[in-house]
Formats: C-alpha cells, structure tokens, sequence
C-alpha cells in the first residue's frame, strides 16, 4: 500500500498508519481526563453542613480592605498606594544598563526613547503586580512589520510585553502589540492609530521555582490593552527570545524594562507610569 504523509511546514511528522495510533492515543488520554475531572471537581459544601446557619455565619468583617483614593483619569494621576515610575518631571526611578537612564523627557509630561541610549530599566525590583504605562506611536511614523513603532514592556527583565504600531501594520501575531512576544498573541487588536495613547493595564503574578530552577509554578499575566482584555491570565511559557524556544532560570524579583529597539522608525513615546506591589 502506498504510504501517505502529512507535511507541516515543509517537514514529514507523521505517516499515516502512526496517526490512527496517535488518534487512538489521543481519545484514552481524553477520556481519562474526562473521569479524573468528575472525580476530582471541587464541590462546594452539603446542605448537610450547612442546616441551621445563620446568614451572619458567611458574613467577614476583618481585615478591612486598606482605603485607596484612585487616580483622576482627567489628568492621569495614579492611585494613593502606587508606587510612581514616571509623572512626567524626572527618570528618577529609572537606570540603564550602562548608568543613568538616557530618554529624553518631554515639556508635556511625556518621554521619548532615545535608541541610541538603550534600554531604561527601574531601579527597583517587584514580584507581584499591577502595573500602567502608556505610550504612543508617533503620527508621522514609517517602517513596517517589526519596525514600525517597536519596543517593549519586559515583566521581570524577563518577559516581554509587546509595544508596536499594530493600528495598520501586519507581521506575526505573536508580535504584535498586545502578545507576550513570541509566545501569546493577543485575543483581540484594539490598537490606537499613530498620534494617540495607548493603555496597558498589567496584572502579573510572579513564578515559583523548584530546587533545580525549572519553574514550580509559571509566570501569568493579564493585560488590559485600552480597557480590553488580550492576555486573560496567561501563562508565560519562559524568557522571552527573539531566536528559539522559551528559556527558564530560577529568579527573584525582577525590575520593569522598557525596550530601546534598534531600527529605524521613529521612536515612540510614554506616559503616566505607575505600579502598585501587590
Ligand atoms: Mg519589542
């Protein structure tokens, strides 16, 4: 019998008589996922349990939620508890790799990447966060795909958090603006045209390791982009690498990298950046 292959990308993965078993393979595992999933669902507690409570019973009054005042959307201010990265007056809060951060920072409130200066990074370390950044792709940008507008929010010095022009400008959809770069893509493409600001609202919880460094629990990440969701908890596979697969490497707290990208479009801009440890 003539044996037919399946292609992938250019390269044979399976021949056909193999697939019938992987298939076969495939269907145990489900099923038996499907019976360890009825066994072992979290139930919630019997009516037995529960005869004669008093409403108050469910009822907690302490520890009271700590009192925040939040920030006025109006003029872009941050909650009282953040920890302020950037207000428009200084780079205070921020270095480079080489020494003191390089953008330059703008009479409006705003700065710009310098790419010539590199990258800038915080000059402090978090674990768990939330964390705001705006930024803005020039309205007179030129370039495409991944230079057009590029540049970065790393999580932990480790993870990136895509910034590009994605209004109109097509390339991999793990490496548009919104993805976990190379990794996630975004559910949806709210992108902003060149000449507005865009929002990203981060909620990140930082990995646990194991003795041998692999990761106990993985990174996971949930992005607001414009009051949209495009990361709903999502798992971060590993470091972010332009060429190849995901690495690991046991790490404690991790400061905020903001990317220096090194083509030729014209530098973006940020805004407005807070963050609050959680
Ligand atoms: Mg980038």
């Amino acid at each position: 019998m003539k044996k037919r292959t399946i292609f992938v990308a250019g390269k044979n993965i399976f021949q056909k008589e193999n697939m019938k078993r992987v298939l076969l393979l495939v269907s145990c595992i489900s099923m038996a996922g499907a019976v360890m999933a009825q066994q072992y669902q979290p139930q919630g507690y019997s009516d037995e349990r529960t005869k004669g409570m008093a409403t108050e019973m469910t009822e907690l009054y302490a520890p009271q939620p700590p009192k925040v005042t939040p920030g006025d959307i109006q003029r872009n201010t941050a909650p009282s508890d953040a920890i302020v990265l950037f207000d428009g007056k200084n780079l205070d809060a921020w270095r480079s790799d080489r020494g003191d951060a390089g953008w330059k920072v703008n009479p409006d409130g705003t700065m710009t990447v310098n790419k010539r200066a590199g990258d800038i990074i915080t000059r402090e370390s978090f674990g768990d966060f939330q964390l705001h950044i705006e930024w803005m792709v020039p309205e007179e940008i030129h370039g495409s795909g991944q230079g057009r507008g590029n540049s970065g929010v790393y999580l932990q010095d480790r993870y990136e958090l895509q910034v590009l022009d994605s209004y109109e400008n097509e390339t991999y959809v793990n490496g548009q603006a919104g993805s976990i770069y190379k990794q996630s893509a975004p559910l949806v493409n709210p992108c902003r045209k060149p000449g507005e600001w865009n929002v990203y609202d981060i909620i990140y919880t930082a990995p646990t390791f194991k003795a041998d460094g692999t990761y106990r629990t993985r990174p996971v990440v949930t992005v607001l982009f414009n009051g949209v969701l495009v990361q709903n908890a999502t798992t971060i596979i590993g470091t972010t690498e332009y060429i190849g697969l995901p690495k690991f490497g046991a790490h404690g707290d991790g400061p905020i990298r903001l990317q220096s990208h090194g083509d030729r479009s014209e530098p973006i801009s940020y805004r407005n950046i807070w963050i609050r440890k959680l």
